[in-house]
């Protein structure tokens, strides 16, 4: 049972997603800080429960763990999503971490000494509050003009299971990311019958992995070059890789994909099997979304294909505004300043907000302990400015 208003907590960890889960691992295991992680879900790492039924990491499993404990090499180079809630659940198990789950936190307000969480389980009292509700709360579909008139069925890739309920519907996906893309080979691969991928800007292109190196650990490798002087390289070899992709659809992106990651936080798309399913006329690439109307949906070149069914890879928005919004901490984007971890102000420390370039669960591994540090050192200093006063 959760605490009462008067108990105070040392540190409360809101989200028990992978962020979440390695800052309470790293409190309790380096600094001996009471940690309790609250999340909303019946079951920790809710959002990888969900994730549709063929997926795969897209970051090498190797590099993709949380402090202090590995992946299991059994997994191998690209863990499945049963492979990934496995693992958490096992990482809560042996690490020990402290969940209260089902309990939604719905406000982060100041208090004496701290702050005062209102949650759905009654009030809770703490020194420290660390938020890691995730960069992928609440799936967002663009306001395409018209978008209420339309007679067919519109699903956020958050909600796609598997092609199986799309066998014979022609389907246009929206989106030029790793879910578009997943989504588009698999009801290629699974029985849809015309298969539309809808893309605004180009995206960069890459490998799963070039001969044995994954490529995201070749991207590693260039994390200290800048990009004007490393985005050369790879665009030749992008274009070594793919050869001229324009006859399909797919222009040249505007920036060099390390300028592009820095810039808009984009990162690259896994295209092997995309390109496969593309060059065999399998998926279309279109331009983008302009607007829809009841049976068909206007695109940018003017063209208007009659899908039955949208599927909107057009990502998710971290909603803080209910949560903290109140504080006036979100900058003008609803974003938290002070990158992927930080401390936001008076004891409200933040992790997971951001997309790094090389991978969150390895940026994830890498932040979990300075933060932890963070954290601590801020109770110490609280108790020790207590001790004085008193
Ligand atoms: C489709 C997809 C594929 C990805 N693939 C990879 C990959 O291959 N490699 C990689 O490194 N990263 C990948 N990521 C990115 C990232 O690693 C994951 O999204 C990761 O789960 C982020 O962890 P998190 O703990 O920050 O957020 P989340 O996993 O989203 O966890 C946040 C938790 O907070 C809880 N919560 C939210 N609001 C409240 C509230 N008000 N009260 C209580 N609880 C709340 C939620 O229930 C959730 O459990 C992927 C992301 C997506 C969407």
């Amino acid at each position: 049972m959760i605490a009462r208003t008067q108990d105070y907590r040392d540190a409360v960890v809101i989200g028990a997603g992978p962020s979440g889960l390695a800052v309470a691992r790293e409190l309790e295991h380096k600094h001996g800080v009471e940690t309790i992680v609250v999340d909303r879900a019946a079951a920790p790492a809710f959002s990888w429960r969900t994730r549709y039924d063929n997926f795969r990491l897209n970051t090498t499993g190797f590099l993709s763990h949380l402090p202090g404990q590995r992946i299991p090499l059994t997994a191998g180079r690209w863990p499945t999503r049963d492979d990934m809630v496995r693992y958490f659940d096992d990482y809560v198990a042996r690490q020990h971490i402290k969940l209260e789950l089902g309990c939604t936190v719905n406000e982060v307000v100041p208090a004496a000494g701290g702050w005062l969480l209102e949650t759905s389980s009654g009030a809770i009292r703490t020194r420290a509050v660390i938020l890691a509700t995730g960069n992928y709360r609440t799936p967002t579909i663009p306001p395409w003009p018209g978008l209420s008139q339309f007679t067919g069925e519109v699903v956020h890739s958050g909600n796609f299971k598997n092609a199986w309920p799309f066998r014979n519907r022609d389907v246009l996906v929206v989106g030029a990311g790793n879910s578009a893309a997943d989504i588009a080979v698999q009801l290629a691969n699974n029985g849809a019958r015309r298969i539309w991928l809808a893309v605004r800007t180009p995206p960069h292109l890459v490998r799963r992995a070039i001969g044995p190196l994954p490529s995201d650990i070749l991207l590693e490798l260039f994390a200290w070059v800048p990009a004007k002087a490393v985005d050369p390289i790879i665009g030749l070899s992008e274009r070594l890789m793919w050869g001229d992709l324009s006859p399909y659809g797919f222009g040249r992106p505007p920036a060099g994909l390390k300028a592009t990651v820095e810039q808009t936080g984009r990162i690259p798309t896994l295209a092997d099997e995309l390109i496969a399913a593309v060059r065999a006329g399998r998926v279309e690439v279109v331009p983008a979304v302009e607007a829809i109307e009841a049976d068909r949906v206007i695109l940018a070149d003017g063209s208007g294909p009659s899908p039955q069914v949208i599927i909107a890879a057009t990502g998710f928005s971290r909603d803080l505004g209910g949560l903290v919004g109140q504080l006036g901490v979100l900058d003008a984007r609803g974003g938290l300043p002070g990158g992927f971890a930080s401390h936001v102000g008076n004891g409200m420390f933040a992790i997971g907000y951001g997309i790094p370039p090389n991978g969150p669960l390895r940026a994830i591994r890498r932040a979990a302990s300075p933060l932890a540090r963070e954290v601590a050192a801020h109770l110490a200093a609280a108790s020790c400015a207590t001790a004085v006063h008193a």
